[in-house]
């Protein structure tokens, strides 16, 4: 795999959209996805990068969730912002990261992106309910490196 526009298909990139707009159904919490081929500093930090470079904490309520993905490198990182890291556990993500592991090592890459959007999704329910005046804050399209 040496090509983030060969990782996936158009079709496999909407069906990701799709997720994201179903798992912002649940929260007022904001996911992104961010692929790229590889970096050259941590991921994590190289994470925390492109959730500033993305703008991610221009939310009211500083509850974007970025997961990156470096395809080469064959690793992610689940970002998420201030906002949620002051209410919930530090293994909150816990759940989340096994269930797009489990499916990466299959290489059901779309699968585990997919899943792992629906199950951030619910994991914010619980801290960030979805509420009726709630805006879609930040764009759901898949980022690029
Ligand atoms: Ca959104």
């Amino acid at each position: 795999m040496s090509n983030v526009d060969d990782f996936l298909t158009r079709k496999e990139e909407e069906e990701i959209v799709l997720a994201i707009r179903q798992a912002e159904r649940n929260t007022s919490g904001e996911i992104r996805v961010h692929i790229e081929k590889t970096t050259a500093i941590s991921h994590y930090d190289r994470a925390l990068e492109v959730f500033q470079m993305l703008k991610m904490f221009n939310t009211q309520q500083r509850n974007g969730v970025l997961l990156y993905i470096a395809v080469d490198d064959h690793k992610f990182v689940i970002y998420g912002d201030e906002g949620i890291n002051k209410v919930v556990p530090t293994n909150f993500w816990e759940t989340t990261k096994d269930i797009i592991q489990e499916q990466f090592q299959q290489r059901n890459f779309k699968e585990g992106i997919i899943k792992g959007i629906l199950k951030a999704g619910e994991e914010l329910r619980s801290h960030f309910p979805w509420t009726i005046d709630n805006e879609d804050e930040l764009s759901n399209e898949i980022s690029k490196g």
